[in-house]
């Protein structure tokens, strides 16, 4: 049984995507680019015209369990494509004939919490890998497979989608391991384009 991480991964983004919103905005009001594209695009979050922001496209990987990618598959407005436990058999040689899973947050290694979670997760592997051995599909042994088996899925949306996941996300009321993934978006996004999450005010960690 393997034990990752969650992260986040840059994937891609619109070809000149800062250019791109300020084109789109600027045929509402016919003026003029002076090429200052960060101030154009936030004088329209100021004023809250945010479908400009439409315009521009980010794409991540995201590796997670199958318990946060379930809440973040509830956003509507993203285009997804993720792992799946149908045709994926954790048995063989690719995944290394085992499962992998993520621990879940606020447990510590050293405690006895975390060795019934690690006992408990050995057991289901050794039934998931049971029920394959005698047969089954995956897509009937993975009733076993844990909430926190790892997965992972690219997510497209569009920057005010971004805007708003991760103004909801990266917020104390979520879960803590949703909220740690929506702040490490938040970091590629402000390490990249600042202006894109320019005003989006978020808790601290
Ligand atoms: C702290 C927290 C706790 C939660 N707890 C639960 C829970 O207990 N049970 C549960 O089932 N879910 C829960 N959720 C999920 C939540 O109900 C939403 O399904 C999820 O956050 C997706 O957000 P959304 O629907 O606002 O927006 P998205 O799907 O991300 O869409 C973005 C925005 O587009 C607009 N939009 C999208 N689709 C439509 C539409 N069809 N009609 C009109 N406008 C639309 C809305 O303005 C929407 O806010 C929780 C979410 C959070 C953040």
């Amino acid at each position: 049984m393997k034990i990752n991480k969650q992260h986040v991964e840059w994937v891609s983004e619109t070809n000149n995507i800062l250019h791109t919103i300020e084109d789109a905005g600027r045929v509402c009001y016919k003026s003029v680019s002076t090429g200052n594209h960060e101030e154009f695009i936030r004088r329209l979050i100021d004023a809250g015209h945010l479908s400009v922001l439409e315009h521009g496209n980010i794409t991540m990987r995201i590796v997670t369990d199958r318990g946060i990618s379930h809440e973040w598959v509830r956003h509507r407005l993203c285009a997804y494509s993720q792992e799946s436990t149908r045709y994926c058999n954790y048995s063989k040689g690719k995944f290394g004939n085992e499962i992998t899973v993520v621990p879940p947050s606020g447990i510590d290694k050293t405690t006895k919490a975390y060795d019934i979670w690690f006992g408990c997760m050995q057991n289901i592997e050794k039934v998931y890998i049971g029920l394959l051995d005698v047969g089954y599909k995956p897509e009937i042994a993975r009733s076993v497979l844990p909430t926190c088996l790892k997965t992972e899925f690219f997510v497209t949306a569009n920057i005010r989608q971004w805007r708003y996941m991760i103004g909801i996300r990266a917020n104390k009321k979520a879960h803590p391991m949703i909220r740690e993934l929506m702040h490490l978006a938040h970091k590629e996004i402000e390490k990249r384009y600042p202006v894109l999450v320019y005003n989006l005010s978020i808790d601290e960690k």
